[in-house]
C-alpha cells in the first residue's frame, strides 16, 4: 500500500508527518509507532482481526494507530468526539472490535473491549521493541482499511466499508489529477477523521510525504485561534468542504498575503457557490479551485474539475467535473437505463472505487449496491445530475438526504430519533434554505402526545437537550415548533407538501 510504503521512505529524512498547535510527530516517529502498534495488535490478538475503534479528534497519535492497524491486517473505525455516547455505543455494538484506542477524557467501559488510553499507548510504546513489520501482515485487495459511520434513514447509522482497492482506485486518480509530487509541503488536515474528505490528506499527503497540518475541534470552535493557526500554517494545499471557507472568508485577512504559500483549494462534499469562488479568486488570486464530488461509498470523489472565470459566467452552476479514471459514471432512468446527454436521472457509479457495501447490513448494502454481469461493483448515489459535454452538473438529491455545513445528514434519522423523545408523538424536519438556495438550519414541526402548559421556547429545550444524547450537535434542528396536528394525505400519511405550504 503506497502510504505504508512512504511512511517508511520518508522515516529516512527529517520531514514531519503531522503538527497539531504546539505538536509535532515526524515520519521517522510515524514509521517507529505504527510499527510497534502493529507488532501489539499481532502479538496480543493473534488471528483475530476485527477492526479497532479509534475515538478521539486530532490528536497527533491517532495516525500511528491508523496505520499500526493496516500493518496489522486491520481495520479501523474512526469516531469522532462530536458523536455523543449513545451513538458511540451503538457503533461499538455494531463493529463488536477487540480493542478501542481512546483519545479523549472520558472512559467507555465496555466489556467486551480493551480499552487503551493515551497513557496506555505511550506504556505500549515505551514496552513495545519497533520491528519492520512484514508487508506479508498489511491489509490486502478486498480487506477494509476503515469503516465510517455515516447517518442512516432508519435512525442508526450505515458503517461503509472501503477497502484497498478502493483506496488505490481513489488516489491513484486523484494523486494526478492533484499533480502531486514527493516535495516538501504543507496539506491542510482540518476533517475530522470520520468523514471520508479527511482521507485526502492521510492517504495522497502522506503518500507524497507531505506534514499534514491539523486543525482540532477546540481551535476550529474559536475563530480567532483559528485564524492565527491559519496564517502560520505555511499551508500550500487546501483540502475542506466549502463550509470551513465561508466562515474564514468572513475574516478580511484570509487572503494571499497571509497565507501566502497556498496554490491549490480543493473542495468536496457539498455544494460549492459561486458566490464564495468568486470571493476566493479575488482574495487568492491565480490559485487553482478544485471542486471534488462524491459519495463515502464510493470512496471520497468520483469526479473532480479546476473552476474558471468561464463557469462564473455561465448560467448554470458549477459542475462537479471529469469522472475518475477508473470507474465509469453513468446517468440513468427510474429503468436504469441511461438517458441522453442533458437529461437529468441518478448518477450511478460502478468500478474499483465503489464499496463492497454497509457492515453487517445487507438489507440496506442491496438497496443501493449491486454487482453488473463483468462482476463489478455499483452504486446507486441517489444523486441527480446530468452530462453536457463530458462534464457533469449536481442537481440535487432523490430523497432526503441533505447537506448542512458540509455534514451528511439523513432527514429521517433525525425524525426517528425524535420519535424516541418523551412525550412526541410525530415529527417533521424541513431544510429552510437561504437566497443561495443553500440550506441554513432545519426546523423541526413536532405534534405532542399530551399538551402541556410549557411555552414553546421550554419545550423545545427540553426536546434538544434529550435529542443532544441521541444525535450529534450538528444534527439538531435549530428551531423546533410545536403544532397540534399534522395534515395527512389520502393514505393517512403527513402531508408535507400541504404542511410546508400551510406553514408558508
Ligand atoms: P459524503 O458521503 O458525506 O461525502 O456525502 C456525499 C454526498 O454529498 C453526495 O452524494 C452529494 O449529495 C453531496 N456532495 C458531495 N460533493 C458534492 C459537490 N461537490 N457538490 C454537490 N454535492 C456534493
Amino acid at each position: 500500500m503506497k502510504v505504508l510504503d512512504s511512511i517508511d521512505k520518508f522515516a529516512k529524512t527529517d520531514r514531519i508527518a503531522v503538527k497539531c498547535l504546539d505538536k509535532e510527530l515526524t515520519y521517522k516517529e510515524l514509521k517507529n509507532y505504527s510499527d510497534k502498534i502493529a507488532k501489539y495488535l499481532l502479538e496480543e490478538f493473534k488471528e483475530d482481526r476485527t477492526p479497532i475503534i479509534i475515538y478521539g479528534n486530532k490528536k497527533n497519535e491517532i495516525l500511528p494507530v491508523m496505520m499500526g492497524a493496516l500493518k496489522s491486517g486491520r481495520a479501523y473505525v474512526p469516531l469522532d468526539i462530536t458523536f455523543p455516547e449513545q451513538r458511540v455505543n451503538q457503533i461499538i455494538n455494531e463493529i463488536k472490535p477487540k480493542v478501542i484506542f481512546n483519545f479523549t477524557d472520558s472512559c467507555l467501559k465496555i466489556e467486551e473491549a480493551l480499552e487503551i488510553n493515551y497513557n496506555d499507548l505511550k506504556d505500549i510504546l515505551n514496552k513495545t521493541i519497533s520491528v519492520r513489520i512484514s508487508n506479508d501482515n498489511w491489509v490486502k485487495e478486498d480487506e477494509n482499511c476503515y469503516i465510517l459511520f455515516t447517518s442512516g434513514s432508519t435512525g442508526k447509522p450505515k458503517g461503509v466499508q472501503i477497502s484497498k482497492r478502493n483506496i488505490d482506485s481513489f488516489t491513484e486518480w486523484f494523486e494526478r489529477y492533484l499533480e502531486f509530487d514527493e516535495c516538501p509541503g504543507n496539506i491542510l488536515n482540518q476533517i475530522s477523521y470520520s468523514f471520508d474528505v479527511s482521507v485526502i490528506p492521510i492517504y495522497i499527503g502522506m503518500a507524497n510525504g507531505k506534514t499534514l497540518f491539523s486543525l482540532n475541534k477546540d481551535t476550529l470552535e474559536d475563530l480567532h485561534i483559528l485564524f492565527n493557526e491559519l496564517t502560520n500554517s505555511n499551508i500550500d494545499c487546501w483540502v475542506s468542504t466549502p463550509a470551513l471557507a465561508e466562515i474564514c472568508s468572513n475574516f478580511d485577512d484570509f487572503n494571499k498575503s497571509n497565507i501566502k504559500k497556498l496554490s491549490t483549494f480543493v473542495f468536496a462534499g457539498e455544494v460549492l457557490t459561486k458566490k464564495l469562488v468568486r470571493e476566493l479568486m479575488n482574495r487568492f488570486p491565480k490559485t487553482r479551485m478544485i471542486n471534488g464530488y462524491g459519495p463515502t461509498e464510493a470512496t471520497v470523489l468520483i469526479s473532480a474539475i479546476d473552476i474558471n472565470d468561464d463557469m462564473l459566467s455561465d448560467e448554470r452552476s458549477i459542475p462537479i467535473g471529469y469522472p475518475i479514471s477508473n470507474c465509469e459514471l453513468n446517468i440513468v432512468d427510474e429503468h436504469g437505463n441511461k438517458v441522453k446527454e442533458g437529461q437529468k436521472g441518478e448518477l450511478v457509479v460502478i468500478g474499483d472505487s465503489v464499496s463492497k457495501g454497509y457492515f453487517n447490513n445487507p438489507e440496506i448494502t442491496n438497496k443501493v449496491f449491486f454487482t453488473t454481469s463483468q462482476n463489478q461493483q455499483g452504486y446507486k448515489t441517489g444523486d441527480l445530475a446530468y452530462y453536457q459535454n463530458g462534464i457533469i452538473y449536481y442537481c440535487g438529491r432523490k430523497d432526503f438526504q441533505i447537506k448542512l455545513n458540509g455534514f451528511r445528514i439523513e432527514i429521517e434519522d433525525i425524525e426517528n430519533n425524535l420519535r424516541k423523545v418523551q412525550n412526541i408523538n410525530n415529527v417533521v424536519v424541513f431544510p429552510i434554505f437561504n437566497e443561495e438556495h443553500k440550506i441554513s438550519h432545519l426546523t423541526a414541526y413536532i405534534v405532542l402526545n399530551e399538551e402541556n402548559e410549557l411555552s414553546n421556547l421550554k419545550n423545545a429545550m427540553l426536546i434538544k437537550n434529550e435529542l443532544k444524547k441521541l444525535i450529534p450537535s450538528y444534527m439538531i434542528p435549530r428551531n423546533i415548533k410545536i403544532l397540534k396536528e399534522f395534515p395527512l394525505n389520502t393514505n393517512g400519511k403527513i402531508d408535507r407538501k400541504k404542511l410546508m405550504e400551510d406553514l408558508k
